[in-house]
């Protein structure tokens, strides 16, 4: 059996809030050795700590403000949240970023939550979680400024250009792929090629993005495998192996302390 890590993954969903033990089992089943559960909201971090508390070793949480959420982040306030968080033992910071596809926030709020999130990442010394889209240079510019000054991080989900994957790389951050790379609309295999291999993770990115065979139902990370197997084939790389080094990439990058 291959085993892998889902490096991102929106556990706390109320999706899942059904079976949520179910999910957790078939992951563990399917290989799965860590998930990391994005907390993209306070209250999500919330959910996601106490997910984490409960399969320690095993689920790890994350603790920020989405970009779409980002009109309603308190400078004053959402900080300190964030710290207790981390001090309670989230391992990132995130997930948040910049998204001008959507614009569910405007632009300045968008920037301004980043900002706050990166100074955090630096602060406290955690690594930070980027969702990117449609937002190549502010992106660009604020993790090359951050990275610049030690704050070490991922780009989620990525799908965006060669020069902001290789800026990125460039001050020593990773980049991960979700079963968008499994859809047949996918035509990016370059920029698959074009991470290192001390530098890639998957991730599930659910309940979105169910990879194929899996497409349009509610995703889960015990798919991860399929994302995986693919970035993979892609690559040349043996599935199993390359799924060890995405695993050990992302036991780095967020500092896990693995129970298995
Ligand atoms: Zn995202
Ligand atoms: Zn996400």
């Amino acid at each position: 059996m291959t085993m892998f890590i889902d490096s991102h993954c929106h556990l706390a969903d109320p999706a899942f809030d059904p079976d949520r033990e179910a999910v957790i089992e078939r992951a563990l089943a399917a290989g799965a050795r860590a998930i990391v559960c994005i907390g993209e909201s306070l209250s999500a971090a919330a959910r996601a700590a106490d997910i984490a508390a409960a399969r320690p070793g095993f689920i790890f949480s994350t603790a920020g403000v989405h970009p779409h959420d980002a009109a309603e982040f308190d400078p004053a306030r959402d900080p300190d949240a964030i710290r207790e968080f981390v001090t309670r033992g989230a391992v990132a910071i995130g997930e948040c970023g910049l998204d001008s596809h959507y614009d569910h926030s405007p632009r300045d709020y968008q920037r301004r939550a980043f900002a706050a999130q990166l100074a955090l990442a630096l602060e406290l010394d955690r690594p930070v979680v980027v969702h990117t889209r449609e937002a190549e240079d502010d992106t660009r510019a604020m993790v090359v400024e951050a990275g610049s000054a030690g704050v070490r991080g991922v780009l989620h989900c990525y799908t965006g250009s060669h020069a902001l994957a290789e800026a990125a790389l460039a001050v020593g951050w990773y980049v991960s792929f979700s079963g968008i790379v499994t859809f047949k609309k996918w035509s990016e295999d370059a920029l698959i090629r074009l991470i290192p291999s001390d530098r890639i993770l998957v991730e599930s990115d659910s309940p979105y993005l169910a990879p194929v065979p899996h497409r349009g139902k509610r995703n889960e990370p015990a798919w991860v495998s399929r994302t995986a197997a693919r970035v993979a084939e892609v690559r040349g790389a043996d599935p199993s192996e390359f799924a060890a080094q995405a695993a050990a990439n992302t036991v780095r990058l967020f500092s896990l302390s693995l129970a298995i």
